[in-house]
């Protein structure tokens, strides 16, 4: 998710989480080379352009490709992928540097807005019978000041419209591993929640997965940033892309900033 950068400071990055007089966390490293790719996701055409493309190719596809006999639904990513956060990242020159910087100071304040084409591509999902689960790395172990993350987040998708059936994030207090997407990709097929693993809004009864939405590659199942960018540009394991797995473009973090630059 966010970029960690605070290393072998962690301790000291979650125990002096301020905010300065712009809703901004105090001890902010302001970021230069955020400003253009802000700036793209913010105003540029080619950014809306892009979320409606992927989100009306996702639309056909999920039509021709459920099946009404079994239940079914769909796995979308929260940030960059249904809200956009870049509101923070305009207003204070970083994008974050550890996750309780980024609960307190991005969720909490429940000022995200719905992207382009969201609204309309999960309520048609919804239409059409299907679940929409929201499935992030948001820590929804996080609460500061009468608030948490996960009513924050429910708060947050329902005042910009989004559809959705169950909200399901990490759990950084206790998950060992609370990147990994994978056991929470297992239980909303499943239909269950593991509490030591994840926090859940609510559960759903098991049903088939059709499509899954993100701007980082692990927020599809079984992809490792690592692994995918090692593989050549026409590897197969790409094929899955506009073909169950939809990905849409976030310039500004990801787990993409850890590769070599070449
Ligand atoms: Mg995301």
């Amino acid at each position: 998710m966010r970029k960690l950068i605070c290393g072998v400071l962690s301790a000291l990055c979650i125990s002096t989480v301020f905010a300065n007089n712009k809703g901004c966390y105090a001890g902010i490293k302001i970021d230069k080379s955020v400003a253009d790719a802000v700036k793209w996701y913010r105003n540029s055409a080619e950014q809306r352009a892009l979320y409606h493309q992927v989100f009306n190719t996702a639309l056909n596809y999920v039509t021709l490709n459920k099946d009404d006999k079994k239940p079914w639904g769909v796995v979308l990513d929260i940030d960059e992928t249904t809200l956009d956060n870049s509101w923070y990242y305009k207003q204070c020159g970083e994008t974050t540097s550890s996750e309780n910087e980024f609960s307190r100071y991005v969720v909490l304040p429940e000022k995200s807005t719905a992207l382009p084409g969201v609204k309309n591509f999960t309520c048609a999902i919804k239409k059409m019978g299907g679940y929409v689960t929201m499935l992030s790395n948001r820590d929804g172990s996080y609460a500061y000041d009468g608030k948490n993350v996960l009513t924050s987040t429910v708060n947050n998708l329902k005042a910009q419209g989004v559809c959705f059936d169950q909200v399901v994030l990490a759990d950084r207090a206790d998950a060992k591993n609370p990147s990994d997407k994978n056991p929470r990709f297992e239980a909303v097929q499943n239909g269950t929640c593991n509490t030591k693993l994840m926090v859940c809004s609510n559960v759903l009864p098991a049903h088939k997965v059709v499509a899954y939405f993100g701007d980082n590659i692990q927020d599809f199942p079984k992809l490792f940033q690592a692994k995918m960018i090692s593989k050549s540009k026409d590897d197969e394991a790409y094929s899955t892309f506009a073909n169950g797995f939809f990905i849409l473009t976030n310039p500004m973090y990801g787990s993409w900033q850890d590769n070599k630059f070449m």
